[in-house]
């Protein structure tokens, strides 16, 4: 429950032209959960880009005034995000905007690319001049330089997937057609969808379709490129060689919304399998089962279904503040935890409570949660956690942290059950990660240290935001 996701991407495109702006609108609302930093959305009106990104959420960010002022057009793009190379600046905004000789090109990006900073060398020892920090402008460029070597668009992004590495679903729009892609491991969702009337929508979770009224297609395949446009749809599966299947566990676990389908599995039910799981594995005298919100929900009820102990509302989270993460120092971290949770005295007190979570990072949320409990009146505190615990950080799109501040790394599971003051805890067993996403190859690199590509050299989100003389030094 304290962990950053990484972003959220959006595309529609319309064979007629339209007004398309509340489609897109609509569909990162949907998507909000997956990044909280900024938004932006890009309307193609014949070739023309109309443009509006900015700082915070899309309901600050997009008033009815702004929204009515965009033009019709016939493809769209949209993104959220929470970036995790680049700090929060508006020059990081996406999607990115791109004119080349050829014409131009939005593109909005949810990842993390593993060899970024080789390829920005590279590229700026060539004279590219980079106008934001985040990995996403790296994508933009590669994208382009093959595209004045290309016929097409599609054959530009096929070309560009052989040199990009690590985690990226794209969604990108040139004067004519839309076009996604996931990169060949498939460490991020997408999907694509059809409205009623005949437009297509490509967007990170099959949640944002519902959302815009649309009907599921399919997922896009890792390593696939999927192109819409004035002749209709195209595939091409040219995978890039093709890699282990790493789709990302922990979208299952916590990222991506419940009511979202990724690759037939339906994420509420996985995360029922995974509470259900932890009964099994560590059972508890307790008298209610708890979640925390909103991720341990349905881990908690597959919890209860499991034990026979009865499921209940314990915490309840306050809407309107933003994510605890966001505040920037420890001691606003604390604070943020006691703002956004609070228990139900009359459900907890006196009760032995079996509380479910998604995962524990630091472990200073989890305690503080575990003490809201207490002072509420609980008589006892379980805890249980439906991931393993991290001992590594992530390189492909989230903000799991450097191992220093991963708590699982410098305890032990006493420890760290003394630390949170739970009575006891248990987490879910590695080996069994597969049972939460049955038919898929996944990444738990996080949990294993096993990582589908080389970890990248420079691993600083803010690598590009150094001082002067730090900067210097990378040159010498
Ligand atoms: Fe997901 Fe963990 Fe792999 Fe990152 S390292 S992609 S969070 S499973």
């Amino acid at each position: 429950m304290s962990i950053h996701e990484e972003c959220g991407v959006f595309g529609v495109y319309s064979p007629t032209r339209c007004h398309l702006v509340e489609t897109v609108y609509y569909g990162l609302y949907a998507l909000q959960h997956r990044g909280q930093e900024s938004c932006g959305i890009v309307i193609n009106d014949d070739g023309v880009f109309a443009a509006h990104k900015d700082l915070g959420l899309v309901e600050e960010v997009f008033s009815h005034e702004l929204l009515s002022g965009f033009p019709e057009g016939n493809i769209s793009v949209g993104h959220v995000r929470y970036g995790t190379t680049g700090g929060t600046s508006r020059n990081n905004c996406q999607p990115i905007e791109v004119n080349h000789l050829k014409g131009r090109m939005a593109l909005a990006h949810n990842g993390n690319l593993s060899n970024a900073a080789e390829l920005r060398k590279e590229l700026e020892l060539s004279g590219a001049i980079f106008h934001t920090t985040s990995d996403s402008e790296t994508i933009a460029y590669i994208i382009t330089r093959e595209r004045l070597r290309s016929a097409s668009i599609e054959e530009a992004l096929n070309r560009a997937m052989y040199t990009l590495d690590g985690a990226y679903s794209l969604v990108l729009m040139s004067p004519q057609k839309m076009l996604c892609c996931r990169d060949p491991y498939g460490f991020r969702p997408l999907c694509i969808g059809r409205t009623k009337d005949g437009k297509y929508i490509a967007a990170s979770e099959s949640c944002a379709l519902e959302a815009v009224d649309a009907e599921f297609i399919r997922d896009v395949d890792p390593g696939e490129i999927i192109v819409f446009g004035p002749d209709g749809i195209c595939s091409i599966t040219d995978h890039c060689g093709q890699k282990e299947g790493s789709f990302c566990i922990f979208e299952y676990i916590y990222f991506s919304r419940p009511d979202s389908v990724i690759n037939g599995v339906s994420v509420h039910e996985s995360r029922l399998k995974a509470g259900e799981i932890l009964a099994e594995l560590h059972p508890a005298e307790a008298d209610l089962v708890i979640g925390a919100p909103d991720s341990g929900l349905d881990a908690a009820l597959g919890y209860s279904r499991r034990s026979g102990i009865p499921y209940g509302i314990g915490l309840i989270k306050n809407k309107y503040i933003g994510r605890t993460f966001i505040s920037p120092g420890q001691q606003s971290r604390v604070e943020g935890v006691r703002i956004k949770l609070s228990a139900i005295s009359s459900a907890v007190k006196g009760k032995r409570i079996v509380l479910v979570d998604d995962s524990i990072v630091r472990g200073n949320t989890m305690g503080r949660v575990v003490n809201i409990l207490r002072e509420a009146g609980a008589k006892e505190v379980h805890v249980r956690i439906s991931s393993p615990p991290f001992i590594h950080p992530c390189y492909y799109g989230t903000d799991i942290d450097s191992e220093e501040n991963l708590i699982a790394c410098r305890h032990t599971l006493q420890e760290i059950s003394k630390i949170t003051g739970a009575d006891s805890l248990g987490y879910f067993p590695p080996e069994r990660l597969s049972e939460l996403a049955p038919g898929c190859g996944f990444c738990s690199a996080c949990f294993g240290g096993r990582y589908p590509t080389p970890v990248p050299a420079d691993t600083r989100k803010d690598r590009y935001e150094l001082k002067l003389s730090e900067r210097t030094k990378q040159f010498t």
